[in-house]
């Protein structure tokens, strides 16, 4: 967007008089719609201070508000209102502790997939310099959260959306985390001998009524088929063959496939198969390994 032109979207927002002070500014987007946090959020980040910083806004509710910070303000709302997520309009997301640059590119890291991070992690404990890849990696998150966990492992993250991973490889330069970044369609050409692949793919199916209110992210990262499913075969059918032995296929999926994913993953030989529920209590995660033998045949 051109800097400085006013976009048609903040009509009504234009229209509301500038408010005078930071609590005024909150009531005034508030009333648009917006939740209170995202409000302080937008407002935060308008004031050039850091989204952290929620207690500075109580303690300044009186503080005049400068112009251009309400100009700023009253456009993010109107883009807000009009559905675009929270983290693409800061450009920042927290995930796992890190703060990831985000933007239209790459899907928003979800809370969610801290359960496979966690379970990475765990899975990886007792190793040392273990061999990574992440599949699908997006802004990175998934790949530098493991990174940053485990400095001592060798980590390799893929996408095949070129756009994605110029975010990703910049989030790692920033982050001075060593993560191996490669454009790749998920296991083409990849290496044999990983201790553990990760993912998480697109798993929504084509028709779902949750998909209307993603339109701003790309569908890439989001759509797999008709039943959500096509992605997630692809990789449980490829993967034994990149895993040493007795290594581990972890993977995110929908609210409802667990059950779909566990048999498919036992179908292709896996063995321990077992799933992970999310923050919510949902089964969120599910995974097995190789068998230590038949991955050595
Ligand atoms: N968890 C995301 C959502 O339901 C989907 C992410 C994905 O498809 N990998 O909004």
């Amino acid at each position: 967007m051109t800097h400085g032109a006013t976009p048609h979207h903040t009509a009504d927002v234009g229209a509301v008089q500038a408010p005078a002070t930071v609590a005024q500014a909150l009531r005034a987007v508030a009333a648009l719609g917006l939740d209170r946090l995202d409000a302080q959020l937008l407002l935060l980040h308008a004031l050039g201070r850091p989204v952290h910083e929620r207690a500075w806004l109580l303690a300044h509710d009186a503080d005049a508000l400068p112009v251009d910070a309400w100009t700023t303000l009253s456009q993010l709302s109107a883009r807000r209102v009009a559905g675009e997520p929270v983290a693409y309009l800061l450009g920042e997301k927290e995930f796992h502790g890190l703060a990831l640059q985000v933007d239209a590119r790459v899907l928003v890291p979800r809370p969610d997939t801290e359960t496979l991070v966690d379970w990475a992690l765990d899975l990886l404990h007792a190793q040392v310099g273990p061999h990574v890849l992440d599949l699908g990696t997006g802004s990175g998150a998934i790949a530098l959260a493991l990174q940053q966990a485990r400095p001592d492992a060798q980590i390799d993250a893929v996408d095949a959306s070129a756009e994605a991973l110029a975010v990703a490889r910049q989030n790692g330069r920033r982050l001075g985390l060593p993560v191996q970044f490669a454009h790749a369609d998920w296991l083409e050409g990849a290496a044999a001998g990983y201790d553990l692949i990760v993912s998480n793919p697109p798993y929504i199916a084509a028709g779902d009524s949750h998909l209307p209110a993603l339109v701003h992210e790309p569908a890439s990262a989001l759509v797999s088929g008709a039943d959500g499913l096509d992605d997630i075969r692809r990789i449980v059918h490829d993967a034994p063959r990149h895993l040493a032995a007795g290594g581990w296929l972890l993977l995110e999926h929908g609210h409802d496939q667990a059950d779909a994913v566990r048999t498919l993953l036992a179908a292709h030989g896996f063995a321990d198969v077992q799933s992970r529920d999310d923050l919510a209590g949902i089964a969120r995660c599910s995974g097995g390994r190789t068998m230590a033998l038949a991955g050595r045949l």
